[in-house]
């Protein structure tokens, strides 16, 4: 097993590929930085860790990744303060979650010091790839998949784990319009809706295409058994605010552990709002809105932080909320994840790592 920064071979890019990137014009995840890190894991244990100029790699169409779908990821993101330095937000939250993504999908898992070194040194390496202009971030992805050159079903004996960085813009440049899905599924109680896999992703594109021919972003998923429980939109956690409560469905095995909706929950509970993690139907937030309680509606996640939702699709009819300068509580949580974020006030949970 790897326990130190030492143990990590560094090979270097010859030539940085940095002058060809537009910091003022980023998009989301075409770009990426000079480096990556990758470990391999054989005979029960992480070895080869090294860090190495982004490339493709070479892989066996038997890889077994590829058909059976032992393949995981995380998402966090890194900014940079005043003063240039580089801070990443709550890396230890993603390694834990890692580990729970692995236990599930039969993977082995990546020690802490492992995850938290070999992240530390590859940011630190492509510091320069930081953006420090507003609404953009320096986007980190770790993942990992199974690597035997067999198709036969079983779990993997080898895997590949690897650390990415992307820098990036906004994910949503305006609020969106968002569907609720009462047809397909994106978890059920059992699967592996908790878990960071591709495989969610994959049964969600689908559904979410046909909801854009409408003229929808994304999708707000509903319980699988009745269609009637609101469990999240798209890949976010969502949250209402209504008659000033703020509303979340709460953690099973069906929702994401989102580490913004722990931060965002942690924020209100700190501000005194009230909050409830609990069961919300559809028919709970329609009801507020013919009431004019409903005063907020946002995805929270790594890629966007806040999204806004401009509108709620359902049953024929557009639910419209009222304009994003007049919600309180989204736009002030934005603002202090972001002020946190970029080293501009206290951070009084411990939650960035400076690299
Ligand atoms: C990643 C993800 C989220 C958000 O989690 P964060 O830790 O906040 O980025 C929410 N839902 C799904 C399905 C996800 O995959």
């Amino acid at each position: 097993m790897i326990t130190t920064a030492t143990r990590i071979d560094v090979k270097k890019v010859t030539k940085s590929r940095l002058s060809e990137l537009d910091m003022k014009n980023l998009t989301f995840g075409r770009v990426f930085s000079d480096h990556m890190f990758v470990a391999d894991f054989a005979n029960g244990q992480w070895d080869e860790a090294r860090i190495v100029p982004y490339d493709k790699m070479p892989m066996s169409p038997s890889t077994s990744a590829l058909h059976y779908g032992q393949t995981i990821f995380e998402g966090l993101k890194a900014y940079k303060n005043d003063k240039g330095e580089v801070l990443v937000s709550r890396p230890w939250a993603n390694h834990k979650r890692l580990n729970i993504s692995c236990e599930r999908m039969a993977m082995p898992i990546v020690p802490e010091e492992l995850f938290m070194e070999s992240l530390s040194m590859l940011v630190k390496l492509d510091k320069d790839w930081v953006p420090s202009v507003p609404n953009s971030s320096l986007y980190i992805r770790p993942f990992m998949f199974s690597t035997d050159e067999y198709i036969g079903v079983k779990p993997s004996e080898t895997y590949r784990f690897i650390i990415f960085t992307a820098p990036v813009g906004a994910y949503y440049t305006a609020p969106i319009r968002v569907l609720v899905e009462t047809n397909y599924i994106r978890a059920v109680e059992g699967g592996i809706g908790y878990v960071k896999a591709a495989g969610n992703y994959g049964r969600s594109l689908f559904p979410t295409q046909l909801a854009q021919q409408r003229g929808y972003q994304q999708i707000i998923w509903t319980d699988a058994r009745n269609h009637r429980f609101i469990e999240e939109s798209g890949t976010m956690n969502v949250m209402f605010v209504i008659d000033d409560i703020l509303i979340t469905p709460p953690l099973g095995d069906t929702i994401l552990a989102g580490i913004t909706r722990d931060s965002v929950l942690t924020l209100a509970r700190d501000w005194g709002y009230r909050v409830q993690e609990r069961k919300i139907s559809i028919d709970e937030v329609v009801d507020a809105h013919k009431k004019g309680t409903l005063q907020e509606a946002f995805g929270a996640g790594t890629a966007a932080t806040i999204a806004h939702i401009a509108a709620i699709g359902f049953e024929g009819r557009d639910y419209e909320l009222p304009p994003v300068e007049e919600r309180i509580f989204s736009n002030r949580v934005s603002r202090e994840l972001d002020d946190i974020r970029r080293g501009k006030i206290a951070d009084r949970h411990s939650w960035m790592l400076k690299v």
